[in-house]
């Protein structure tokens, strides 16, 4: 794979840190790794900066003006690419939705709230549960028929060119790994808009590095987070011409973790923020990895995840979401 044929902005350094979690293992007896993408060092970091590298390049070279994107309320998403579109003197407008019903106010205007406005971005609210991409491709035809340059970003940054930031993450990551001698027999991620995801099983499929990735949903049942997973894979693979494409089985999700739905704290996403925080001072966020990590480590215990194996979890960031979650995280525990 050839990824300079494609336009980027290059937005931090790389590779991002990877490191064995020394305290974890030992807590559970096992051999656990952190691909550390909570440090891309723009608006305290995160998995869409990755993606943003070439959705911006792609969106300059397009002479674009302003970009339009969307999310929940306490979007990551929205938070990272507004600060990357201020770096470019690009306007920013972001729909959120009111994918969650709450009146609380840390939710509301805390946490990625507060740094979207501190970006400068516009935002506009939506309803929860309408399709949001089109709203957010609708917001797009309105500014271009006003005679403005817009660039439309999908939910989580989540098409072909912004999974090639997670194709590219894959390079790097068995570089490293080769590099430190260290044989890695599973990757784990969040997985929600599929970008991510999807990018790292094309990366690694295109490496020929034959290290499995599992999913830990946070919002669909299985067979439709593996079914968006696999198309966007296949999109991605096309686009940066892997030969032979990507196999179904290689897409591979476990949505046991999500709880009650997106966004909605569960008691083990609660106890994982807590262990890794405790033990190794990581922070991980409400919404994604603290789900995900939820889900490694029940894996871990009940020996679905083999001790014996070297796991690496990709931290995708999110912190800045666990000011949106105060009461979730007040009390002592
Ligand atoms: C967006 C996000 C994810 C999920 O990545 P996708 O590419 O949308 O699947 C995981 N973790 C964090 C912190 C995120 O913001």
């Amino acid at each position: 794979m050839h990824l300079a044929r494609f336009p980027r902005v290059k937005l931090f350094p790389a590779p991002t840190p990877l490191h064995r979690l020394e305290n974890l293992s030992r807590e559970l007896g096992a051999d656990i790794w952190i691909k550390r993408d909570d440090c891309t060092v723009v608006a305290t970091g995160g998995n869409k900066v990755r993606k943003l590298e070439w959705l911006i390049g792609e969106a300059r070279a397009q002479g674009a003006t302003h970009v339009v994107t969307q999310g929940a309320v306490q979007s990551n998403h929205v938070r990272q690419t507004a600060a990357v579109a201020a770096m470019y003197g690009l306007k920013c407008t972001a729909l959120l939705e009111h994918r969650i019903e709450t009146n609380d106010r840390d939710y509301l205007q805390g946490g990625n709230v507060l740094l979207d406005k501190l970006f400068g971005c516009e935002i506009e609210y939506r309803p929860g549960g309408i399709d949001m991409n089109a709203e957010a491709e609708k917001k797009g035809a309105e500014l271009r028929a006003t005679g403005v340059k817009a660039y439309v970003i999908p939910g989580g940054g989540s098409n072909k060119v912004g999974a090639l930031g997670y194709v590219s993450c894959a390079q790097e990551l068995v570089r490293q790994a080769d590099e430190m001698g260290l044989k890695i027999d599973r990757l784990v991620t969040a997985t929600g808009s599929a970008g991510t995801h999807a990018g790292l099983v094309v990366g690694l499929e295109g490496e020929n590095a034959g290290i499995p990735v599992l999913g830990i949903g946070v919002r669909l049942p299985k067979d439709r987070q593996e079914e968006n997973v696999f198309r966007l894979a296949e999109a991605t693979a096309d686009y940066v011409g892997v030969r032979g494409g990507i196999a179904r089985s290689a897409v591979v999700a476990n949505c046991d973790y999500v709880g009650k739905g997106y966004g909605i704290p569960t008691e083990g996403m609660v106890a994982a923020v807590r262990m890794l925080a405790r033990l190794e001072g990581i922070l991980l966020d409400p919404v994604y990895s603290g789900k995900a990590m939820a889900g490694m480590i029940d894996l871990i215990r009940s020996g679905e995840i083999r001790k014996s194996e070297t796991v690496v979890f990709l931290h995708t960031g999110g912190a800045v979401g666990l000011f949106g979650y105060g009461e979730t995280f007040a009390g002592e525990a």
